[in-house]
């Protein structure tokens, strides 16, 4: 975590461009220079993405994006938002230190940041009874809406 550009930033020893900071939060301007206003918004606490992130900086970490993304369109005249993540080597994540990147969109941007794919190997029925989480499944976990714990 020491050597982890993501910490650093958070810590000052790197310098960024901070749009938004509170006690779980940091976002600041992705310096990629790909398209005007890319924007990163991440944990305070070093977490290597969402499979690993404790739900309490997850959920602040959502709602500092929220936040971030009706303020550009809100008051910085961008008409939509793309989110991007990737969590894991298999979704090609580069830094480990769990990201969301903003993409502020203007409705004649002519950008494209839709990932083309190569189509589904199986049926949909067969990815439903994979995937969806039931009674019977080990996966299952408890979302408990009044507060911030999970089960
Ligand atoms: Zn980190």
């Amino acid at each position: 975590m020491n050597n982890c550009v993501f910490c650093k930033i958070i810590n000052g020893e790197i310098l960024s461009y901070k749009i938004y900071e509170d006690q779980y939060t940091y976002a600041f301007l992705d310096i990629s220079k790909d398209i005007d206003g890319h924007t990163l918004v991440i944990p305070k606490k070093h977490y290597e993405n969402i499979l690993d992130c404790d739900n309490t900086y997850s959920k602040y970490l959502m709602e500092t994006v929220s936040l971030i993304s009706k303020h550009y369109v809100k008051n910085c005249k961008y008409d939509g938002i793309n989110l991007l993540n990737a969590s894991g080597k298999a979704a090609q994540q580069s830094i480990n230190h769990f990201h969301i990147h903003i993409i502020p969109r203007l409705k004649d941007d002519k950008e494209n940041v839709w990932p083309k794919l190569s189509g589904s190997k199986n049926k949909i029925e067969y990815m439903y009874e994979k995937l969806k989480i039931g009674e019977n499944n080990e996966k299952v976990w408890k979302i408990d809406r009044d507060g911030t714990n999970i089960k």
